[in-house]
């Protein structure tokens, strides 16, 4: 019978590869904690309707991406593309709103796309990312923006921009797409297909068009920040001022629209240089309007983010940021029948206080000190009837080939204070 592989988009993460997830998850949730925010976990799966009323209709998500089935009792179910609409779903259903103070949440996980794949994108990725609902202040969107750069800076990661726009509200973005749609009359002809397409259907996505034929005409279209109502303008210019107060560097993005329809007032990404054209490892922005779009009747003003973490570790990996423990601390060689017993009581004892250990399971101790090798662990530990007999144990630094005898005590003492 033929193997059956992975799903094609989709991926197995292996040790050692997953340390590095792991570690990136780690400092993320450590950063979250810092600033009060907490996990939530919503299903994998949801009612379809949730993602083209929370998504929108015309976007590429929407119209092409979604895993969408009907269940066994005729509902039409999507695995969740993104967690944004899912999070203030949670946020309505259960009226965290009654709560005091803002909702500061986070969540990571998997999140399910049909993409067409290519170097970094899969159709089961992962994200990071957190949501702050109940403000429509600047000051969050400053501070969620400190604080993506501050899981970045955990991970020792550099050559990082910070591109910022502000995309409107309901005031002032309608005019904005009217007069687009107006000037696109004229030059959408010479556009590309899409360009023609979306020149009706939906003028803002005209400019993330990559054609690079395109960019001329673009560049000459009217540009949203120059046609922001004054609470827009007024809001955006509170962000700049207090990213300005934390030496927070950005550089200004009148064309950053991103894809989902919900977004208005602040957005950003962050682009890191490793990754050539396709360098985006995160995007966020506001959605002021998406809670009462899913049908909350209260206003429930919000930002977000989200951080690729498929192309986050990629970046890390190429990096070279990758410096996370995978081997054990100390491999045990247990020469002999006896010494399996006496080497599996002293593991246990070594790990309860902290140190990562791996026992060897029979063989002679050449075949022994190989895997101990192999294992990465930097000593091993020999355990013979004569080291049994005597109550000392033979240490071998690994990569010096030192060796020091300890008693069981020594030991213990020495791994406790490693770990
Ligand atoms: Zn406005
Ligand atoms: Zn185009």
């Amino acid at each position: 019978m033929k193997p059956i592989k992975t799903v094609k988009g989709t991926r197995d993460l292996l040790p050692p590869a997953t340390a590095l997830w792991n570690h990136v998850e780690a400092v993320a949730r450590d950063v979250f904690r810092r600033y009060n925010y907490h996990e939530i976990r919503t299903p994998l799966f949801e009612f379809t309707e949730l993602f083209t009323r929370g998504v929108g209709e015309e976007t590429d998500i929407v119209t092409k991406e979604m895993y969408t089935f009907t269940d066994r009792d005729g509902a039409s179910l999507t695995l969740r593309p993104e967690a944004t609409a899912s999070v203030i779903r949670a946020y309505i259903e259960h009226r965290l709103d009654q709560r005091p103070g803002l909702q500061k949440l986070y969540y990571l996980g998997p999140m399910f796309r049909r993409e067409r794949p290519q170097k970094g994108r899969f159709r089961q990725f992962y994200q990071i990312g957190a949501e702050c609902i109940g403000s429509d202040s600047p000051y969050i969107d400053a501070e969620v923006i400190e604080m993506v750069l501050e899981i970045l800076r955990a991970l020792e990661l550099d050559n990082l921009e910070l591109l910022l726009n502000s995309v409107g509200c309901p005031e002032c973005r309608p005019r904005y797409v009217e007069l687009l749609r107006q000037a696109l009359q004229a030059v959408a002809p010479r556009m590309c297909e899409s360009c023609r397409r979306r020149a009706v259907t939906n003028p803002l996505r005209v400019l993330d068009c990559k054609v690079p034929a395109d960019q001329p005409i673009i560049e000459r279209l009217p540009v949203l920040l120059d046609h922001l109502c004054p609470a827009c303008r007024g809001h955006f210019s509170t962000v700049r001022a207090c990213l300005d107060d934390r030496a927070v560097s950005y550089t200004i993005a009148p064309r950053l629209v991103r894809g989902l329809d919900y977004y208005t007032r602040t957005t950003f990404e962050i682009l890191h240089g490793a990754l050539g054209a396709q360098n985006s490892v995160l995007g966020g922005g506001r959605y002021d309007g998406l809670a009462e779009q899913l049908g909350s009747k209260v206003p429930a003003p919000g930002i977000g983010f989200s951080i690729g973490e498929d192309r986050l570790v990629m970046v890390l990996e190429e990096a070279g940021r990758t410096r996370v423990q995978v081997s054990p601390d100390l491999f045990i060689a247990p020469v002999g029948e006896a010494a399996v017993r006496v080497a599996g009581i002293l593991a246990a004892e070594l790990r309860r206080s902290g140190a990562s250990v791996e026992v060897g399971v029979g063989g002679r101790l050449k075949k022994l000190l190989d895997l101990a090798n192999k294992s990465g662990a930097r000593f091993a530990l020999i355990v013979g009837e004569h080291e049994i007999a005597s109550g000392r144990y033979i240490l071998k630094e690994m990569e010096s080939g030192a060796q020091t005898e300890l008693t069981r005590e020594q030991l213990i003492e020495r791994f406790s204070s490693h770990a």
